[in-house]
């Protein structure tokens, strides 16, 4: 269904691509603030990742109630979250219910795959059409289609060959998977294959993780969300919504208040079992102060995490291989995993180093590496995604002067605020490129978002129908970015943050290195005047040139 629209020349004022955690919230903010809007969906249902990535286990490693939607209280009291970290299938589930809460679910469109999205200058329309043959003409895009939303296959030879099951975290099938008695591969350890591998460790009959770098796993320490948690939320509504909104994680973690000189070396190890015991993320954020930033005591942290994987993992071999040897902790995303070392312990579980022994090939019937062929019915791959730009240069995105999206980022996206570009007038994408910081993605997203729909009202309100950041306005971002990239704590050039895992990917920063702070502060600077520094332009100026 599309909306009547007051804009005669467009079909809908808003267009939205994308019906996941970002999407929804943009099309609900467009609704609210009287706009015709759509949500075209490439999937069958709502959710975005939390459609697509619903393998065993699949759980926030958030805190429910700092990822999900804390711009309504009365939203957050109609819905009771069950866990601290909740599950793949009750995210589902909360996503569908805030669609019908606010009764967006006649303004999406699923089961369409946007293929072409062209700027049309002369008109100042965006012509967007998707797989399944449907046009629509928007005036403003805002493409919520996610960092993490491409699966990266690896490139091993033979993928296609294998005559068994083969899945990808990130486009895993609807239909259960059974792994009852199977003799399963996983390949890859990051958070996906982290999480996956305890959850199916007592099913099947045997598994072997393919690992290709060791990361610091930690505990994610979850827990029943009970009444009393759920009451405090509730009741300190107002400052939980500060803090989730300001703080540079957006988490609501308490911080340490120390820094490790505080502590004697003995109590620094009592401070290190404390954060082995606080949730998810809380290891980075409770931490001492200067965990990121002092060399030796992020040593002294590293080694009493090699000591955990030691006395947990009963083989020794095994126990050293899923030590890391090449990243200090934080470097590089850590998972937050319940149970991922003791999975090692059991006896149809074993850990492949691909360091020592590589994949050669995939064949009909399984993997063979440099030390043998090994049989299996299911490969699971868990190699992550195209971070930051794969859905945005794959959908045919073509804006002023000739720019073609899919080659003008061929060595590095180029944007302003992560969610904007010159040449791509009245185009925005939340939760792109340099738009997530390090910590609680959606608080970084809604950010963006709330920014995109006030812009919008604003141009509604003063008669401009452009919006485009100016060269000048970009650079500045850019030079921000290459700033203050070295000096980011996910420093790991070897991480999907710098598009590593994707051959041929230029090797360049894909998060916010500056944080919520630096966004703001820029954003701040362009909203100072009317016409934001320039990136405003439009009907009234055209009126103006003409009288
Ligand atoms: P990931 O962190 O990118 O990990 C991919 C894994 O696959 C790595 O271990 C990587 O090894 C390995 N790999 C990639 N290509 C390979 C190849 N050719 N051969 C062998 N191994 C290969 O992906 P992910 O685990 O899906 O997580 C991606 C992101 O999704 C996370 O950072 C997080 O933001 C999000 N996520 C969140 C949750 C949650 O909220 N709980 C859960 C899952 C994912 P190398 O390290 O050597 O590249």
């Amino acid at each position: 269904m599309t909306e009547p629209t007051a804009d005669r020349d467009v079909d809908v004022e808003v267009l939205v691509i994308g019906a996941g955690v970002v999407g929804i919230y943009a099309l609900y903010r467009a609704r609210a603030e009287g706009f015709s809007a759509l949500a075209l969906e490439a999937g069958q249902g709502i959710g975005g990742v939390w459609y697509w990535n619903r393998y065993p286990a699949a759980r926030f490693d958030s805190e429910s109630y700092a990822y999900g939607y804390i711009h309504d209280k009365e939203l957050f009291e109609e819905w009771r979250w069950e866990e601290e970290f909740a599950t793949q299938p009750e995210i589902e589930r909360y996503l569908n219910f805030v669609v019908d809460h606010y009764d967006l679910r006649p303004s999406i469109s699923t089961g369409q795959r946007v293929v072409s999205a062209v700027y049309d200058e002369a008109d100042n329309v965006w012509k967007v059409r998707t797989e399944q043959g449907r046009e629509i003409r928007a005036r403003w895009v805002i493409s919520a289609t996610g960092g993490l939303s491409v699966p990266h296959y690896p490139e091993i030879e033979g993928l296609d060959e294998f005559r068994g099951e083969a899945h990808h975290t990130g486009a895993w099938p609807h239909e259960p998977v059974d792994f009852t008695g199977k003799r399963v591969a996983i390949i890859g350890n990051g958070p996906s294959g982290a999480q996956i591998l305890p959850a199916i460790v007592g099913t099947v009959a045997r598994v072997d993780l393919y690992q290709r770098t060791p990361t610091w796993t930690t505990p994610l320490n979850n827990a029943p969300l009970g009444d009393d948690k759920l009451q405090w939320l509730s009741d300190n509504w107002d400052d939980v919504v500060t803090t989730l909104s300001t703080s540079p994680s957006g988490f609501l973690h308490e911080l340490s208040g120390k820094f490790s000189s505080d502590h004697t070396p003995e109590e620094r190890q009592e401070f290190f079992e404390r954060m082995w015991n606080a949730p998810g993320f809380g290891k980075l954020t409770m931490n001492y102060f200067d965990m990121t930033t002092n060399r030796e005591l992020n040593l002294e942290f590293c080694a009493f995490l090699a000591d955990k994987v030691r006395s947990i993992v009963q083989d020794p071999e095994t126990a050293e291989r899923l030590i890391p040897k090449d990243h200090l902790f934080g470097a590089k995303r850590p998972p937050f995993v319940t149970g991922y070392y003791e999975a090692f312990n059991r006896p149809n579980a074993s850990l492949i180093s691909l360091k020592e022994t590589p994949i050669v090939r995939v064949d009909a019937t399984g993997i063979e590496t440099t030390a043998g062929h090994r049989d299996y019915d299911i490969i699971v791959y868990a190699t992550g995604f195209d971070f930051g730009t794969g859905a945005l240069t794959r959908m045919g995105v073509r804006g002023k002067n000739g720019l073609d999206l899919s080659t003008d980022w061929e060595e590095g996206p180029s944007d302003f605020g992560g969610f904007s570009a010159h040449d791509l007038p009245n185009f925005f994408f939340p939760g792109g490129p340099h738009g997530a910081g390090g910590g609680n993605y959606p608080r970084y997203s809604q950010l963006q978002t709330d920014w995109i729909l006030d812009t919008l009202v604003h141009a509604r309100d003063h008669g401009y129908t452009v919006f485009e950041p100016t060269e000048e306005q970009e650079q500045t971002w850019m030079d921000m970015v290459a700033d203050l990239a070295p000096k980011s704590i996910f420093s790991a050039e070897h991480s999907h943050y710098y598009g590593a895992n994707v051959q041929g990917k230029p090797r360049k920063f894909l998060l916010n290195p500056g944080g919520r702070a630096k966004l703001v502060e820029i954003l701040d600077e362009l909203t100072a005047t009317e016409d934001y520094g320039g990136a405003l332009t439009g009907a009234r100026e055209l009126a103006e040139e003409h009288s």
